[in-house]
Parts: structure tokens; C-alpha cells; sequence
């Protein structure tokens, strides 16, 4: 904890200031972390300045040199007036608005494009566990962190305060973007922990890497290369063997990785940190388990999961009442053109819906049958 700094009256709520820019962005920290007795210390990692009122970079939370302690971080742009700083952490509402009237120097127009995503938002719907996504959105258009056609082990399960994390192993070792987006190097030693900002305000971080890279601020595509799976505790925590520490957030936090799909694959929480499994499909890995990297899943696009293997009839029309005009196999990927109501059917987790998908190919399946990461249309109403 940092004590004596003050916060000026005159500003804000959700903006600090203070003269000094690392005591500013220090004091946000503390004010994020406040609760954690697994911390150890701070990092201001200025990226960019343009020497004078501007300034982007990362704020550290560093994770004691202990198993199951992590850090965390955000990126921030912070511009002086006067003499005071205001900060802005991803996240908050100001953190937009800030970037965009950033110099070209400290934010270029690509970041600002990205990071304009990176806002204050509502929080994403709650599920609890593995149960279906009524009203959320899970959609993530990202594969696995490692090349298509590769099979990697889950070697822990959801972890972390918001488990929001998973660890993965195996195959080249070489670990891929998830997503196309814009590099981040978190820690000051420039090793370890990557960020990869993309759109629709997810980033995605990847911890104990080995022989990282270290070219902050590009953008990356789907799969670029970031670095190798490690022990790398630069940051703080600890590792036991070489993987990968996989984490997503949104909007500025890390949120549950739960019920979101890499790969092909859906995350599940287990009763437990570190237990849970994946699903693809009727196939289900638990820890330890093999998850074949499919490639993104994309957002008009859905998985056949039949709830038990085997086949789902296709229909002429958005009900059994319709005729059976072939069968599509479980774990298939179909690609939605349109949705309509229909007769009502109930899929895994209970998932009870009247909506059909209307198939690229004409032909009707009930998205009980479907998983798309939402129960709402993913291209409309027919
Ligand atoms: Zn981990």
C-alpha cells in the first residue's frame, strides 16, 4: 500500500491525480487490490511518453513469490495538467476517451481503434457453472493459443479469484494468438506476461512464457507467434514445469473463463480451482486431458453438441414437424444464415428453446442442438 498520497477533491470519480505519475498510477492499483493479502509490491511500466503530459503504459500488481498468487495489471494512459496526472485504467469509462485524445506518439490511431472497445461496460451476464447462456454472449472468435491442427493438454482448470484462468501444455510449445489484436509486454523486465487487446473489449493474457516477445504496442494477427511455454515468474507467483497461464478479460477486468470457447472447445469450471474440463461437442476432456485445436469458431457460426454423440437430424423447416433432409454429426461445424421459432426442444445443461437455426445449406436444426456461445440469433431473425 502507498500511504500520504492525497486525491485532489476537484476531480473526477474514477480518476486520480496527483503530481508524480507513478504515484498516481500506483494509488489506482492500491485501490484495485486493496483486498489481497498475495501481493507483492508494484510496477509502473511506462510503454510510451511523449516526454512531457502524456504518458501510456501498465500499472503491476505483483503476485508474491508463492503457488496460487498471481499478479495483475492494466494498461493506462495518463496525461498531466498542470500539475496533476489524471490516470485512466482499461475499464473505466475515462480510459477511452483519454487514448483517443492521446498524441499519435503515446497512442497511435490502430491502438485507439482497439482500446476504444476497452471502456467501462456493464458487467456480462452471470452463469453459474456450466449452465446455458440465456441472454449472455460468450462469443469470442478465438482459437486455442497454439497452431490449428495441434493437440495440447489442459493441465489445470479454471483458477485464479475469478477463475479466470487455465493452464495448457504440450505439442511445439510455441504460443500463438488467440485472436488478432494489439501486443502488450506487462512487466518491466519485458519477460513473462504478454496482453493481447483485440475487439469487442476482450484481451486475452499468456504468463511464464519463455524467449517472449518484447515489440510492445504492434498489432498481432491470429497466431502470431508470442512466445514459449515457461516458468517464467517475472511478476511474481510461482510455476512448476513449462505451460502456459491462459487468462481472458473484458472490458478492463479479468472475467470467468467459463462457458467461453477457444478452439472449438468450451472451458468449464470444476468444483474446485485448477479441476473443470472442456467440451466439444459431446467429447469432454477433463484435466489432463487432450483438447484438439480446431480454429476459431466463428460469430455466425455454431458446434453441433447432440447432448450424448451420434448424429442431428436437419429439417426442411424450424420444427419436427418439418422433414428430415439429412443429419448433421456431433461436434460438426455449421454456419448459421438465419433464425426463427419453432417447436421446443431441450439440449445439454437443460438448455430449453423453441429458436431454430436456419443452415448455410437451408436446412433447419434447433439450437438446442447448436452451440453458438449465446441462445439469442447470431444473424438475425429470418
Ligand atoms: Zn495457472
Amino acid at each position: 500500500m502507498l500511504a500520504g498520497v492525497l486525491v485532489p477533491a476537484a476531480h473526477a470519480q474514477g480518476e486520480t491525480a496527483t503530481d508524480d505519475l507513478t504515484s498516481a498510477v500506483v494509488l489506482k492499483i492500491d485501490a484495485r487490490t486493496g483486498s489481497r493479502t498475495d501481493l507483492a509490491g508494484t510496477e509502473v511500466n511506462v510503454m510510451r511518453t511523449d516526454g512531457g503530459d502524456w504518458a501510456f503504459g501498465a500499472g503491476i500488481a505483483k503476485a508474491a513469490p508463492i503457488e496460487g498468487a498471481y499478479p495483475d495489471g492494466w494498461l493506462f494512459v495518463a496525461h498531466r495538467e498542470g500539475k496533476d496526472w489524471t490516470v485512466a485504467f482499461e475499464g473505466e469509462a475515462a480510459f477511452p476517451k483519454l487514448t483517443s485524445a492521446a498524441p499519435e506518439a503515446v497512442v497511435p490511431t490502430g491502438e485507439k481503434q482497439v482500446l476504444a472497445t476497452h471502456g467501462a461496460a456493464a458487467p456480462k451476464v452471470a452463469t453459474a457453472e456450466a449452465k446455458p447462456l440465456a441472454g449472455g454472449d460468450f462469443r469470442t472468435g478465438m482459437r486455442l493459443p497454439w497452431a490449428v491442427g495441434q493437440s495440447w493438454r489442459l493441465t489445470g482448470g479454471p483458477h485464479e479469484s475469478a477463475r479466470q484462468a487455465v493452464d495448457l501444455a504440450g505439442g511445439d510449445g510455441r504460443v500463438l494468438a488467440t485472436r488478432g489484436g494489439t501486443l502488450y509486454v506487462m512487466c518491466s523486465s519485458q519477460r513473462g506476461w504478454l496482453r493481447v487487446a483485440h475487439d469487442r473489449g476482450y484481451s486475452t493474457d499468456y504468463y511464464h512464457l519463455f524467449n517472449n516477445r518484447t515489440d510492445n504496442g504492434v498489432t498481432v494477427a491470429e497466431g502470431a507467434f508470442l512466445g514459449n511455454i515457461g516458468t517464467d515468474v517475472s511478476c511474481g507467483g510461482s510455476a512448476n514445469g513449462a505451460h502456459v497461464h491462459f487468462s481472458l478479460r473484458q472490458n478492463g477486468a479479468f472475467v470467468g473463463i467459463a462457458s467461453h470457447n477457444f478452439g472449438k472447445w468450451q472451458i468449464y469450471n470444476g468444483s474446485a480451482a485448477y479441476q473443470g474440463s472442456a467440451l466439444h461437442g459431446s467429447t469432454q476432456i477433463g484435466v489432463g486431458g487432450s483438447m484438439y485445436n480446431y480454429g476459431p469458431l466463428g460469430f455466425t457460426q455454431g458446434i453441433i453438441d447432440t447432448n450424448g454423440g451420434g448424429v442431428v437430424n436437419r429439417r426442411s423447416g424450424p420444427g419436427t414437424n418439418f422433414g428430415v433432409v439429412g443429419t448433421v454429426a456431433d461436434g460438426a461445424t455449421v454456419t448459421i444464415a438465419c433464425s426463427a421459432n419453432g417447436t421446443s426442444h431441450t439440449g445439454r445443461f437443460d438448455y430449453t428453446t423453441s429458436m431454430w437455426n436456419k443452415l448455410s445449406d437451408g436446412s433447419w436444426i434447433s439450437d438446442a442442438f447448436t452451440w453458438t456461445g449465446t441462445g439469442n440469433p447470431v444473424n438475425g431473425w429470418c
